[in-house]
């Protein structure tokens, strides 16, 4: 391997819902799924079934055809969304370069060449691929590899006055997550984003909501937009979306997607008959109402748990989130800390994230049960009993 990746120890072979085993038969509870991805969890027999239907009849055909079952999930997210339009790809990354290409392109045609600049915020993650690591807001993922694009502007995120100041005439678009996952489980507040949808309205820029990590069930509604009163005009979603099978989507209203004119853009795997197939079988599930109050109601024990024992150790400054995506933020004695706690939760057959130094991360699988949770917690619990502050 490229020296990339710096995995933990464990390798998992085998997997259950909300439980990973190794070949040694050592069984893990994970609080990861994948980075946010396995939405139904291990082998859920649904998806399984999804799949191995699917592939038996047909995988891959291109954008030289339309295949019924990208037709069928676009339908479906158009229905249980605000969009019109989707673009399909493979990863948060490639839905991501299609939105910022799209914002250039639409204002391009509609407003002429100077309208570029593409505002983003300090500590946001959009992907790895050149354009969406440099609208990215932390420095460190572009270092060293020579000149960033033009015409992107950072801000600190929940700043109104900074966002007043900054969106103007030659501003294309405004690129926000609800909740900033990597960058350490911050959420956009409320006031925030409708003050950047009211400036983006008076500045003809696009909105852009990033729910690679929020999408797909993650925070109790099946978009984070849905529950914070502010509609987006394109938004991308991954992740959770194929439950472990690549895809990913950008979906918009239909005046904006004109713009996307034939042979503008494109991807050769996007929108596959295989990934779709899984795609909608993933939605059948995550976009129930029911379903949808089980993460929540998973998410609010999770928080409570996490807030519970933050007080008892004096570990935690704060926890925040949305859902089943929920971060601790480490109290002054643990900076610095977060990966060797991820390692020592490890110890105890818990596996968690962290978002960056100083703050752990939770992502569970969506269907994660009550019980699991406070086992989850218990072991946190143990970890925070044997490592001692500042040591
Ligand atoms: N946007 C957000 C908000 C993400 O969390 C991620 C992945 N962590 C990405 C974009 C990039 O997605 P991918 O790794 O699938 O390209």
């Amino acid at each position: 391997f490229m020296p990339n990746y710096a995995p933990v120890g464990v390798e998992p072979v085998r997997g259950e819902g909300a439980r990973l085993w190794d070949a040694e038969g050592n069984e893990y509870l994970d609080f990861t799924a994948g980075i946010a991805v396995c939405a139904l969890g291990h082998a859920s027999p649904a998806l399984v079934k999804a799949l191995t239907g699917q592939a038996g009849k047909l995988w891959h055909i291109s954008n030289l055809f339309v295949n019924p079952n990208a037709r069928a999930l676009a339908e479906r997210l158009c229905e249980l969304t605000f969009a019109e339009r989707v673009f399909f790809a493979n990863s948060g990354s490639e839905a991501n370069e299609a939105a910022f290409k799209l914002a250039r392109r639409h204002a391009y045609l509609n407003a002429g060449p100077q309208k570029t600049e593409i505002i983003a915020f300090e500590q946001a993650f959009h992907g790895r691929t050149w354009f969406t690591v440099c609208v990215g807001g932390q420095p460190k993922y572009r270092e060293g590899f020579g000149p960033p694009p033009g015409g992107i502007r950072h801000l600190p995120l929940n700043d109104i006055a900074a966002l007043e100041a900054a969106v103007g005439a030659d501003t294309c678009a405004v690129v926000v997550e609800p909740v900033q996952g990597e960058g350490g489980v911050r959420p956009a507040e409320r006031e925030f984003l409708q003050a950047a949808r009211r400036l983006c309205d008076e500045h003809r820029a696009l909105l852009i909501f990033d729910e690679v990590q929020t999408g797909a069930g993650r925070t109790g509604s099946l978009y984070a937009y849905q529950q914070l009163d502010v509609v987006p005009d394109l938004l991308t979603t991954a992740k959770g979306l194929g439950g472990g099978m690549p895809i990913s989507a950008l979906l918009a209203r239909a005046e904006v997607a004109e713009s996307l004119t034939v042979g503008s853009h494109g991807s050769t795997f996007g929108g596959s008959p295989l990934a779709c197939a899984v795609g909608l079988e993933v939605l059948k599930h995550v976009a129930r109402d029911e379903f949808l109050a089980e993460v929540a109601a998973r998410g609010a024990e999770l928080r409570a748990g996490l807030e519970q024992l933050g007080e008892r150790h004096g570990c935690f400054d704060e926890v925040r989130g949305m859902g089943l995506l929920q971060g601790a933020a480490l109290a002054e004695p643990w900076h610095g800390r977060a990966r060797e706690l991820v390692h020592a939760a490890l110890e105890h057959n818990l596996l968690i994230l962290s978002a960056g130094d100083n703050v752990l991360r939770f992502a569970p699988p969506l269907i994660i049960e009550a019980a699991q949770i406070a086992e989850g917690l218990s072991s946190l619990e143990a970890v925070f009993a044997d490592a001692r502050p500042g040591a």
